[in-house]
């Protein structure tokens, strides 16, 4: 019996919920970033699937056309550079460490979903 692709932006959407790319209900992650060996709901494997430096690089990217809107704005205003600097350092820590585990989520959805293990493509 051939398994049933869930279409490429419902794995997004699940990835982005954290949830498993196949059935959508268990979670994929046993940590803030760790994969789970398996879904623990349906048991579909994550084995050797690894993001790398994928979902950092999203991070960034995403978290650079966020930021940089605020920076624009905010400097329009008359607060010295100490204070600034350290709201704008907060909050693109925090940004980071909430969008990391979603682009994480996501890039693992995509491995699974054109089956990618350990790096490479798996032809069956
Ligand atoms: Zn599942």
């Amino acid at each position: 019996m051939v398994k049933q692709m869930p279409k490429l932006s419902r794995v997004i959407l699940r990835g982005l919920r954290r949830r498993c790319p196949q059935c959508g209900v268990g979670r994929i992650f046993s940590g803030y970033l760790t994969i789970e060996d398996a879904c623990p709901h349906c048991q579909e494997s994550f084995e050797g699937i690894r993001t790398d430096d994928a979902a950092p690089w999203a991070t960034i990217l995403l978290l650079g056309h966020i930021l940089a809107p605020i920076v624009m704005i905010v400097i329009k205003f008359d607060i010295s550079t100490l204070p600034l600097t350290i709201i704008m350092a907060v909050l693109a820590l925090v940004l980071a460490l909430g969008i990391l585990p979603l682009m994480k989520g996501v890039f693992v959805g995509l491995n699974w979903r054109f089956n990618i293990r350990d790096g490479r493509p798996v032809l069956d």
